[in-house]
């Protein structure tokens, strides 16, 4: 059986195969690239619409008590300012280059005895480097910035003239300030979510790890709101960890890949009463997944005291509250990411070295290929034209391929994780059946051509 590869670094080696065969490109590549961007080819667009799917198919289509929003990634100033987001992030931080934790440039100092007060940033930085200052876990540091996550933007037609507005630095908060729009136009009964997809962006210091850390990247979350009683000493918290969790070991990602952790209190945000991660085994450790935060009545309280717009949900005995807020997010690259890790394997078949994709056939990006066995037949491949487009009908992410050989047609499609080839041959002239090969264990079926779509549907539907 298959086993994980061996030699070379496997965050490089999925690097050149995203590019090789078209999932992920670095951003503005013929320029020299923009870092901290990633752009996603035709498969990797693919994998991201799957993951989103799969996504809303738990959090919102199978849900009587969740609402889909799409806000705007330009909000007003305010919006950052009440979140707490302008403030949060004007320190002088250093980062930790390996880890990537930000630590306060001053308060280290401090720690060393150093005293601060009137130091510039660039005195700071200078007595870092003479003091040879390390992380408090022992790694190198970036020189200190006054550092402000949020990325800027003017808009407005006059130059010079122009407004300074934020690009969303989570999409939490798009969803926040529609909460009173949500509830005045359905009326939800306590507890309900709002789901959202969408991008933020963050000026990360350090971006790195491929799609690990970016400063731009899409996020999927819920904001489900409840009350004390709802809670019940954190049932609901405990249930949303269960979903996000199950969720994502439905990507396909082996279980003792995954695991909780728990935020110590000075790593919560500041709007977090509790914060647990789901945690991925990387190649460069365990690293953030998703969290499940218990962010109280933060945002609504902080929206309404700065807005000054009642931001209450009136209950059914006439009580105007605050509702608490449970909210589970996750960045769509670290998801796609970890799944491409995951699904990522050399092994050999049929005496033959292959790379493969083991994805899940529900989450891969293309589903069926279908060859005529040789080329030059013109009624071999008129004939896999016909199961080619009547397939694509019913299961739109098929793929035609008659380039090279059967064996270098199987070496591809298993390298970009396709799980089933069809195989038009002379018999299919005969018979009307096919050959099906599985791609995992290269097993091969002869399928009936009236039942092949529902083989492959049943198929992908069990995975
Ligand atoms: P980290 O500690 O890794 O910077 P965070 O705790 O700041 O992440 P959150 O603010 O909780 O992250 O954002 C929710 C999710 O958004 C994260 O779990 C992660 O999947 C994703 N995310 C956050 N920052 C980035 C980034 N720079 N690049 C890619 N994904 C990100």
């Amino acid at each position: 059986m298959a086993t994980k590869e061996s030699s070379g670094d496997p965050m490089e080696k999925l690097v050149a195969l995203c590019k090789r065969r078209g999932f992920i490109f670095q951003g503005s590549e013929i320029y020299g690239g923009l870092a901290g961007t990633w752009d996603y080819g035709p498969l990797g667009a693919l994998l991201n619409e799957n993951i989103k799917k799969y996504w809303r198919h738990t959090f919102l289509d199978t849900r009587e008590d969740t609402y889909l929003l799409d806000a705007s990634i330009m909000m007003h100033p305010q919006v950052w300012k009440a979140s707490g987001h302008t403030e949060g992030f004007t320190d002088p931080l250093v980062e930790d280059k390996v880890t990537h934790k930000r630590y306060r440039a001053d308060h280290l100092l401090e720690e060393q005895g150093v005293d601060v007060h009137d130091l510039s940033l660039e005195e700071m930085g200078k007595k870092m480097a003479e003091l040879k200052m390390k992380s408090p876990e022992g790694n190198p540091l970036t020189e200190p910035k006054i550092f402000n996550l949020l990325v800027e933007a003017g808009i407005g037609a006059v130059e010079g003239a122009k407004e300074k507005v934020y690009l969303r630095g989570e999409i939490t908060q798009g969803v926040q300030v529609n909460f009173k729009n949500v509830v005045d136009a359905f009326h939800p009964k306590l507890p309900f979510g709002i789901a959202q997809i969408g991008k933020a962006f963050r000026n990360e210091i350090v971006p790195g790890n491929f799609l690990f850390r970016v400063r731009e990247f899409e996020q999927m979350e819920l904001q489900y709101y409840i009350t004390p009683e709802i809670e019940e000493g954190g049932r609901q918290y405990e249930y949303w960890k269960g979903v996000s969790m199950h969720w994502y070991q439905g990507l396909g990602i082996s279980a003792e890949r995954l695991r909780f952790r728990q935020h110590e209190a000075h790593e919560r945000a500041h709007y977090a009463k509790d914060a647990w991660d789901i945690e991925y085994h990387t190649p460069f450790g365990w690293k953030e997944a998703w969290g499940i935060h218990h962010r109280g009545d933060w945002d609504l309280a902080r929206h309404q005291e700065h807005s000054g717009v009642p931001m209450t949900y009136t209950t059914d005995s006439g009580e105007k509250i605050l509702p608490w807020i449970i909210e589970t997010s996750g960045g769509l690259g670290r998801a796609l990411l970890f799944t491409m890790l995951d699904a990522y394997h050399e092994d050999e078949i049929g005496g033959e070295k292959r790379v493969v994709l083991r994805f899940k056939p529900s989450i891969a990006p293309i589903k069926v290929a279908v060859f005529p066995l040789l080329k030059n037949k013109p009624e071999l491949v008129a004939k896999a034209r016909s199961v080619y487009e009547a397939l694509k009908k019913e299961i739109p992410e098929t793929l035609w391929d008659d380039n090279g050989n059967i064996g270098k047609r199987y070496r591809r499609q298993d390298e970009i994780g396709t799980p089933f080839c069809i195989t038009v041959d002379f018999d299919t002239l005969e018979n009307n059946s096919v050959t099906v090969r599985e791609r995992d264990s290269g097993a091969q079926e002869r399928v009936a051509l009236a039942e092949l779509s529902f083989y492959v549907q049943e198929k992908i539907r069990h995975s």
